[in-house]
């Protein structure tokens, strides 16, 4: 059987457990699975993030062992973004340009929070998001 195409665009904690449910429910049966991710890491618990500065240990907060994906027949790309989609070719291209095709296409990419126009913001220094 030819298997359809899924990626998913995002690898944090959301894109994360997407793959731990499709593993759990028989989805690589049916899909070749794509991971990118944007960062260099491998999907970690953002929640407890400062711990990292208490445990200064970075191993911890990995949401799943350095195989997890390998051995569950998932194809886990890192340090590579989608940054095109073609939604009528049903194509994709990563930063290194790389061109995926797809069938299924998920988006896991989080959401940026709203900064209120503080006076000062663009200031050397400030925060930046
Ligand atoms: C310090 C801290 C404490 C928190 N505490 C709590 C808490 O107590 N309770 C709670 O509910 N929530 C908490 N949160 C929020 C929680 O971490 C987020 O709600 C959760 O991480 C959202 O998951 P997500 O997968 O949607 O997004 P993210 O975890 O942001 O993951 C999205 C991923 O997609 C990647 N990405 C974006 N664009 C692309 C692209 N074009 N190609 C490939 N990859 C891409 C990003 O780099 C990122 O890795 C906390 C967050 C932080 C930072």
């Amino acid at each position: 059987m030819n298997k359809r195409k899924l990626i998913v665009i995002g690898n944090g904690m959301v894109g994360h457990r997407f793959c731990e449910k499709l593993v759990e429910f028989g989805g690589t049966d049916k899909f070749e699975i794509t991971v990118l991710g944007e960062e260099p890491r491998r999907a970690y618990d953002r929640v407890h993030l400062s711990e990292y500065f208490t445990d200064k240990s970075a191993e911890a907060l990995y949401l799943c062992s350095p195989d997890w994906y390998r051995t569950n027949g998932i194809k886990l790309l890192l340090s590579e973004p989608a940054v095109s989609i073609d939604t009528i070719k049903r194509k994709l291209v990563t930063n290194l340009g790389t061109e995926l095709l797809f069938d299924e296409l998920i988006f896991a990419t989080g959401s940026s929070p709203f900064v209120p126009p503080l006076e000062g913001l663009d200031k050397e220094g400030s925060l930046r998001i």
